[in-house]
């Protein structure tokens, strides 16, 4: 195949009819151009050092010698960018110029002009093609194996060690994305290349192999073991001088593979698979999850779910429930609003958890259809309250971090509270604390929008996640709901108790109401009272309900 673009050759030589020889010989297949001596060459490869495929160099000149270009270029890593083929009459200087990195010589008085066009064309075709490989070989950032390369050597690790059993392990940085857009892309490439490192000087232990997917995904195949801690220490290890110990959270998800049924794809596939299952912990700050078999079931079973969703929405098997909140604030409780909680009863798996199918719908894509069918829904209900009970009961809906992308997200809003004749000012908006810290700057317009509107919005499972106080204070919102997982802990003087009065300090100084959710029982009702919190939700009240048995709460 004939070459797209023609290469540009640089000859240097002090000597005009040296020049002129060899660049009549070049010029049949090459643009030339040249140089009198070292120091004037060397500025031309300084500054076009891509555009220039080859050098002929010359070793004996005035102002500054070959040998001399050869060391400038070794020291600012332009060697490995050009290769240099040295021009010589003396036997004696060769080592030194290959030993400085040059690709080949010439002796003079010159060989026929083929035998010299055949070494400059092997030359350069030696040198494109190594840097080929290497560019697709390796990540460039981690040095790491790229994905290509990483599963063809595994599969070869297979064929020459049929008898060695196998584990294939994900390993990543939980919340990369946030570190990335806290501190900076330069800073989130030195954590992944120190992540690299880490990798490497385990694998020193344990043999095996790692490569690189996108972003903080790396992949690696060793043979078994039955616990993999060294990984996770030894990037701990790496990472503890750019990050403080409770800013490391690493994942690690296995799979092995004892039998090799599966291709190699899909045994990552698993252990990527185990890896996400464990983004719904996130208090603990490492943590290690195996394929097993019942995930292979959780896969089939989410596989059913997916492929029953449009004829669960046109069948209406989604139904939408109630769980008040009562303001605690006087003598006694009194309902002040209510929480819409999808439900789906589907006909041959019964009654499915939201908890099962949301996240799932949110990284399918399907979340969307869903939340709008449940916020009209909720829509028509307050309506229907009104109507039937002659009372407002303000609703509250869930919001997906996904919804809020949507452009046209407050429009549909707008026009469900408008077809229902609804005041703003009756429709809440749950978002999750976490969908705050995706797209801040995004997300905190569409809600700046909302409020303008007369919505009131929650910021939901407060304290679960990531918010910085920071963060806090630039965001418009109206209501805390403090995340359940305190409330289920607090003891009078434990740490969940001090963490529940630390959000209703914050909330005071921001001068919002606070939600305690998950309340189960009396004491806990009381020691929340006790603390200042203003609306209580919970089983301790009242589970969350079908619509038509709001009534007995108004
Ligand atoms: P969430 O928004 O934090 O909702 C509160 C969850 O806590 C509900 O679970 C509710 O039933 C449960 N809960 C309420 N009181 C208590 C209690 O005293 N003790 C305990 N142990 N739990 C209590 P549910 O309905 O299973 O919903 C789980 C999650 O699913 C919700 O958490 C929410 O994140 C999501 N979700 C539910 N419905 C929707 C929806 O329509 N759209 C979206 N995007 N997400 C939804
Ligand atoms: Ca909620
Ligand atoms: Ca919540």
């Amino acid at each position: 195949m004939e070459d797209l673009f023609e290469r540009t050759i640089l000859i240097v030589d002090d000597e005009a009819i040296n020049r002129e020889i060899l660049g009549n010989i070049i010029q049949s297949e090459y643009k030339v151009i040249y140089a009198e001596n070292g120091k004037e060459a060397l500025e031309i490869i300084q500054s076009e050092a891509s555009a220039i495929s080859l050098v002929l160099l010359d070793l004996l000149m005035p102002v500054m010698d070959g040998n001399e270009v050869l060391k400038a270029m070794k020291e600012e890593g332009l060697i490995t960018d050009i290769p240099v083929i040295v021009l010589t009459s003396e036997k004696s200087s060769e080592i030194e110029s290959l030993k400085l990195g040059a690709a080949d010589f010439l002796t003079k008085p010159y060989d026929l002009p083929e035998v010299i066009l055949a070494r400059v064309r092997h030359s350069i075709q030696l040198f494109e093609n190594s840097k080929i490989i290497h560019a697709t070989e390796f990540d460039k950032l981690t040095l790491l194996y790229s994905p290509e390369f990483f599963f063809g050597y595994a599969s070869q690790f297979d064929q020459r060690f049929p008898n060695t059993v196998m584990d294939a392990l994900v390993i990543n940085f939980t919340h990369f994305h946030l570190l990335n857009q806290l501190k900076g892309r330069n800073f989130g490439d030195s954590v992944l290349t120190a992540m690299a490192d880490g990798i490497r000087k385990a694998l020193l232990k344990t043999g095996g192999i790692a490569g690189r997917n996108e972003a903080d995904c790396f992949y690696l195949y060793i043979p078994h073991a039955d616990n993999y801690n060294i990984f996770l220490d030894k990037i701990t290890e790496t990472l503890s001088s750019l990050l403080k110990p409770s800013e490391i959270r690493l994942r690690l998800g296995a799979y092995t593979d004892n039998e090799r049924k599966f291709p190699m794809i899909q045994r990552f596939d698993h252990a990527v698979q185990a890896c996400n299952s464990l983004r719904i912990k996130t208090t603990a700050s490492t943590d290690i999850c195996i394929y097993d078999d019942k995930m292979a079931e959780k896969e089939v079973f989410d596989a059913h779910l997916l492929q029953d969703f449009e004829a669960a929405i046109e069948q209406k098997q989604f139904k939408v429930v109630y769980q008040p909140k009562f303001n605690i604030t006087g003598d006694k409780a009194v309902l002040c609003s209510a929480e819409a909680l999808v439900r789906w009863v589907h006909p041959e798996l019964g009654f499915v958890r939201p908890d099962l199918f949301i996240p799932l719908f949110e990284e399918n894509g399907l979340v969307t259809k869903l939340d709008r069918y449940v916020w009209e829904e909720a829509a028509r209900q307050i309506a229907a309250w009104k109507k039937e009970l002659g009372v407002t009961i303000p609703v509250s809906v869930n919001v997906s971090r996904v919804d809020i992308a949507a452009p046209d997200m407050t429009d549909f809003i707008t026009k469900i509270v408008k077809e229902n004749d609804l005041s703003p000012s009756e429709y809440h908006l749950e978002i999750t604390e976490s969908a705050y810290t995706s797209d801040s700057k995004h997300i905190i317009k569409v809600v700046e929008n909302l409020r303008a509107l007369g919505h009131k919005i929650e910021m939901d499972d407060f304290g679960s996640g990531y918010s910085s106080l920071n963060m806090l204070t630039d965001m418009p919102i109206d209501v805390i709901k403090m995340d359940k997982a305190f409330i289920r802990n607090i003891q009078p003087g434990n740490k969940a108790m001090h963490l529940v009065e630390l959000v209703l300090d914050i909330a005071k100084y921001l001068e919002v109401p606070v939600v305690a959710e998950g309340v189960e029982t009396e004491e806990e009702l009381k020691m929340l009272k006790e603390a200042g919190c203003d609306i209580i939700q919970g089983y301790y009240f009242s589970k969350p309900i079908p619509p038509e048995e709001m009534s007995r709460f108004v």
